[in-house]
């Protein structure tokens, strides 16, 4: 197993990099994002362990870019911030887990070994939403009809994962607004109905059955029959 840890306090870096070794992992070590970045671009890893105070960027926004650039693999956050909003936070933002400092090891290689098991396609049921031939891939981010994968953006998957979740159910803009942008954004903003064209641009192309219906003046559903 290939794991990449992003840690810049020497001397974590260093218990982490011998204690992994020994657990059995090959281990990749950066102090740094732009380093984490291209460790991460070179090779691929099976797991990550991302410090969120690194001296030159967030964690989280490191996550997020990696996630960007197309990273699947599990995350592990290990910070010392300690509070439910920075946990929710690292959470929703790209990380899988979450684990405060000071950590004890054997917690830290049992929620890795969980990570992994989950990222297998053994464990994979529950990380998977299907609507008719429709399928999305929660861990890795990836969504496909009839087994051809749509080629989504990290945003227009959030807002297909949304309207699969409500399959059947009119959304109304909203709600969408509310549930995939954080109502960060003006209401009378056309956001949604473009991102909806975008994406049903990809999801109801060519050849395929359209799923996703407008109902005027309301918003939309995804046909679940
Ligand atoms: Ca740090």
């Amino acid at each position: 197993m290939r794991l990449l840890l992003v840690e810049d306090e020497l001397e974590i870096q260093g218990f982490l990099q011998r204690s992994l070794t020994e657990a059995g992992y090959q281990v990749e070590a950066a102090g740094d994002g732009r380093t984490a970045e291209r460790l991460a671009i070179e090779s691929s890893h099976d797991v990550l362990i991302v410090d969120l105070g690194l001296p030159d960027q967030d964690g989280i926004s490191l996550i997020l870019r990696l996630r960007q650039l197309g990273l699947t693999a599990p995350v592990l956050i290990l910070s010392a911030r300690r509070s439910v909003d920075d946990r929710v936070r690292g959470l929703e933002q790209g990380g899988d887990d979450y684990l405060t400092k000071p950590f004890a090891l054997a917690e830290l290689l049992a929620r890795l070994r969980n990570l992994l098991k989950r990222n297998n396609a053994s464990g994979a049921e529950a990380t998977r939403l299907r609507v008719l031939d429709l399928e999305l891939d929660l861990l890795r981010r990836e969504a496909s009809r009839s087994g051809t994968r749509l080629n989504l953006t990290p945003q227009e998957f959030v807002l297909l994962e949304y309207l699969c979740r409500n399959a059947g159910r009119v959304v109304t803009r909203s709600m969408i607004l509310d549930q995939v942008w954080g109502m960060r954004i003006q209401p009378d903003t056309n956001v949604v109905d473009v991102h909806i064209y975008r994406l049903r641009g990809k999801v109801d192309a060519d050849g395929y059955g359209p799923l996703i219906r407008t109902l005027r003046g309301v918003g939309y559903v995804l046909r679940d029959r």
